[in-house]
């Protein structure tokens, strides 16, 4: 289990890029301020607002005698603008505000604005319109091609009852996988434990828990429960307990969910004579063709595969020791793997993923990822007071250290609590437009322990603080094409990379900066840390192919009954399927934006790797982060990805640092 694997990263959930809304804009100087809504009657008159904004713009487009040339890309993007202006700040509250009324209205707003948005692409006159543009540039070239392929995609060339058939499916997706995350989202289940099956699990983790008649301690699924407690607690049938319960997030309703999310996005791609939704999404994707994935995702495979074993040998021997029982009767099970990962780790490096959060405080970690950003990228965050949903939230203003200018938003939620999104993601829910002069908005939210960050944690943070970067350091024409508008099989990339950041020496070295009275990590510690990353590796990267592989199957030309494919699947790997789990009711990922994506989690690794081997002499390189800020992040996805990659490199991107690391 990984913890980055279980990640969703992006705000907007269409099943297609989303355009929406003409409307005049405002030049956007001023900061942006979150909009505090304090009822949920607020959020719906904001989103009639944006829908009757939005069907405005498409009446006057519609209207229009013959084509604007690339007066119409700019009218398109401002319908974009003009979604998100309401649009993005909701599809974050959803995952954070505490009021169920509210998180539903932005559900609920979500569903009208897509019901428009299906229609709207599906306009045979404004994608005639469209066709007609003779682009200025390559850059309104590659935009008018992305808006094209999202009429396209959307069934505007269908005939016409397939074409409202399409319509009525993308709705469909959009309810159906807001159930399942909400289901997810606030799962309330508690596994009871007594203290002596806490035997081994940090204190702080349960000493403030809600406690049953029996005095037993409640823990809930969140990650900076559940995580801590598998690598840390001694009691084989206790670990069972818990992983059995955070395998069954979602439960029995998300299958079903999920089911029909498979047949719904199979019907889909049949539509368009596709014979898979695989098919039909990785067309558009940097991998190009499901093929192409397969090839790569066995050349993991032969890569890892006999790791694999080796990793799980390695852990027999560890449970063998520590139950001291024989070796021939010990049995690795699935709620093992964590704890004997980090037993095995700890007698070989002498690490425990514990011993780092008294060097990594929350508050000085969130200063030292904005010190990192100030020394590559030449950016500097500042407070700002901002009313926002929740007391823990706060807002920073981003700006260019050398011009003063004001670059944008960044709004950092921190700490878990009851209903609140319990994975790590950033949503880049508002973009840049140099057209208009509007400063980007992005929410990083991640769940972490009061007390402390472990190293893994720190790494998580840096990763989606990466994702915020490339929203806010991007200077696209285009809003469409702002931040983290790339294809999905490249969007992970820019954060991948920086999560190697936090086992250099001298990039931890900031934190003297930022917070003097932190104690610095002990260079022998950080060492041992180093090393001890590469442990275990084989069962990480084959997990992440049977999730990649399940994906691509579940999506693949036979309809699929999600567990009957888990049960197969899982079943051929060497822990096998457990009885009566349903890791697939809570795999978020591939029921919303990571359909028939999953895979991009290691595609995209390849090209961070490569992206890293820039910085190998020095992470902390200003001239290598100033030009890897110009060539890269401030392209959004205006740009092919291949080509930001080579002008950044000097040479095409290949996977030779990839595999090098594999083998590490
Ligand atoms: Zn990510």
């Amino acid at each position: 289990m990984s913890r980055r694997a279980i990640m969703f990263e992006r705000a907007v959930r269409c099943l297609l890029p989303c355009i929406a809304a003409v409307a005049m804009q405002a030049s956007h100087a001023e900061p942006y301020a979150f909009p505090p809504y304090a009822k949920s009657e607020q959020v719906d008159a904001d989103c009639d607002r944006m829908l009757a904004d939005l069907k405005a713009s498409e009446a006057r487009l519609e209207e229009m005698a013959s084509t604007r040339g690339v007066a119409l890309l700019v009218d398109l993007d401002a319908m974009q603008r003009r979604y998100e202006d309401a649009g993005g700040p909701m599809a974050l509250l959803t995952a954070v505000h505490p009021d169920k009324s509210i998180r539903d209205a932005t559900d609920a707003c979500d569903l009208k604005y897509q019901a428009f948005n299906s229609a709207f692409l599906q306009n045979a006159r404004i994608y005639a319109l469209l066709k007609q543009v003779q682009p200025a540039d390559d850059i309104d070239r590659r935009y008018q091609r992305d808006l094209l392929d999202a009429f396209e995609d959307s069934g505007v060339g269908l005939p016409d009852d397939k074409r409202s058939r399409a319509q009525q499916i993308n709705n469909d997706i959009t309810r159906l996988t807001q159930e399942f995350e909400r289901r997810v989202r606030e799962d309330k289940t508690r596994v009871p434990f007594t203290v002596a099956e806490l035997q081994g699990v940090p204190a702080d983790l349960y000493k403030d828990a809600q406690r049953d008649e029996q005095g037993r301690y409640l823990l809930g699924l969140a990650y900076p429960t559940s995580f801590p407690f598998l690598e840390n607690a001694a009691n084989g049938a206790a670990r069972e307990r818990m992983w059995r319960a955070f395998q069954n997030t979602g439960g029995v309703d998300n299958l079903k969910t999920l089911a029909q999310l498979g047949e719904m996005r199979h019907e889909y791609a049949r539509l368009f004579g596709f014979e898979s939704y695989s098919d039909f999404a990785l067309r558009r994707r940097m991998a190009r063709s499901e093929g192409e994935v397969q090839k790569f995702l066995g050349t993991v495979k032969d890569a890892v595969a006999k790791r694999e074993v080796a990793d799980l040998e390695v852990l027999r021997q560890s449970k063998a020791l520590h139950l001291k029982q024989s070796l021939a009767k010990t049995v690795v099970k699935r709620w093992d793997v964590l704890y004997y990962t980090q037993r095995a780790r700890k007698a070989r490096f002498a690490l425990d993923q514990e011993q780092f959060r008294q060097y990594f405080p929350p508050e000085a970690s969130l200063q030292f990822v904005f010190r990192l950003a100030t020394q590559l990228f030449g950016v500097k965050f500042t407070p700002v007071q901002q009313s926002l949903w929740h007391a823990d939230a706060r807002a920073f203003e981003l700006a260019d250290i050398a011009t003063g200018q004001p670059l944008g938003t960044l709004f950092v939620d921190l700490y878990p609590r009851d209903d609140k999104y319990n994975h790590a993601a950033c949503w880049s829910f508002r973009n840049v437009s140099t057209l208009v002069g509007r400063q980007p908005a992005a929410g990083l939210v991640v769940n972490f322990n009061r007390q402390g960050l472990t190293i893994d944690e720190l790494e998580t943070l840096l990763h989606e603080f990466g994702h915020a970067l490339h929203a806010l350091l991007s200077t696209t024409r285009y809003t469409g094409e702002g931040g983290t508008n790339v294809k999905l099989d490249f969007v992970e990339a820019p954060s991948q990379m920086l999560e190697d950041w936090v086992y250099d020496r001298k990039v931890l070295a900031l934190f003297k900066d930022v917070c003097p009275t932190c104690k610095p990590v002990p260079a022998a510690l950080l060492a041992r840390a180093d090393k001890a990353r590469h442990f275990a590796k084989g069962i990480l990267f084959s997990r992440q192919h049977l999730y990649a592989s399940y994906d691509l199957a579940f999506y693949g030309k036979q309809s699929q009954e999600p567990m009957a494919l888990w049960t197969k699947m899982e079943g051929a790997t060497p822990l096998g399927h457990v009885p009566d789990t349903m890791f697939p009711a809570g795999f978020a990922h591939i029921a919303g934006g990571y359909a028939a994506g999953y895979y991009a989690y290691l595609w995209s690794l390849v090209v961070a790797e490569d992206l890293r081997t820039a910085f190998a002499a020095n992470k902390l390189d200003a001239s290598v982060g100033r030009r890897y800020r110009a060539t890269v992040l401030s392209h959004g996805g205006e740009v092919d990805p291949n080509e930001l990659v080579a002008q950044f490199l000097g040479r095409p991107t290949d996977s030779r640092a990839f595999f090098k690391s594999l083998s590490k």
